[in-house]
């Protein structure tokens, strides 16, 4: 078997998943995914962050801290963690996972998300993992349900139940990449529903590829509590930097600020 892992391996050198860097060349170990150098730029998400949210701020100095969005719409979710900044390497290893449907990228991913769940809430007290059910729009397009798989893998490392039909999508919703955070929020809002029986005096993980606004996860967290989830706590890959979509995008930064 080995001797045909090594073949297999002279004729086609195993590469980067990221920047297709030979892997053997750069004296990664067997079953590697990245090279060196795409592992060491994998963007962590440090702290100090919101407690509720996970966004980092920068300056903070303070232990326990909440954005200003937190402070004014506190979250239905008890705290939000996430491994890494979606950017650079980050977004491109999501991007492969979700779009190309790289399954062992997607553990990798999970680990990840398990490690920062385990860094920040109580996971002994966590009764049930349950994915974001995923919108019509992406099914339709990739068939592929990235946070199930997420949270499937989450599960096996956590040891913990996985409940893939405790929340579902009510209504078709718009999808959010072009909203702003009050549309969004409305996009929204009471488009999730969950099952009492499966909920009910349960804390729950509920697990996301990515935090953006926070609106779909606070939509979600809502339709939880409403079915009786005693707590939610929310884990996802990757947080999106608040100030680097501001700069990005200098007009809706000027609109931001003015609506904050
Ligand atoms: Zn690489
Ligand atoms: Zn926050």
């Amino acid at each position: 078997m080995h001797l045909l892992t090594s073949f297999v391996n002279l004729l086609y050198p195993p590469t980067c998943v990221l920047c297709r860097a030979n892997l053997s060349a750069s004296g990664a170990t067997d079953g590697a995914l990245f090279c060196s150098g795409c592992r060491a730029g994998m963007p962590r998400c440090g702290p100090p962050v919101c407690a509720a949210c996970g966004l980092e701020l920068p300056g903070a100095f303070d232990a326990i801290l909440r954005c200003a969005r937190c402070r004014r719409f506190p979250p239905a979710f008890q705290a939000a963690a996430a491994p890494w900044r979606y950017e650079g390497t980050a977004q491109e290893a999501l991007r492969q996972f979700k779009y190309r449907q790289r399954h062992r990228l997607g553990e990798w991913l999970a680990d990840g998300m398990a490690a920062a769940a385990g860094a920040r809430f109580p996971l002994d007290e966590i009764d049930l993992i349950v994915p974001v059910p995923p919108h019509w729009l992406a099914n339709r397009l990739r068939g592929f349900d990235a946070p199930h798989h997420l949270a499937r893998r989450l599960a096996r490392q956590l040891g913990k139940p996985h409940a893939r039909r405790a929340l579902r999508r009510t209504r078709w919703t718009a999808t959010q990449t072009r909203l702003s955070w009050t549309k969004r929020r409305r996009n929204v809002h009471g488009a999730f529903a969950a099952k009492p029986q499966m909920v009910r005096n349960r804390t729950v993980l509920l697990v996301d590829d990515v935090l953006t606004s926070g609106a779909t996860a606070d939509a979600c967290a809502r339709a939880l509590r409403a079915a009786g989830a005693s707590r939610v706590f929310v884990v996802t890959a990757a947080r999106t930097p608040f100030v680097r979509r501001a700069i990005r995008n200098p007009q809706s930064a000027i609109r931001n600020a003015c609506s904050r």
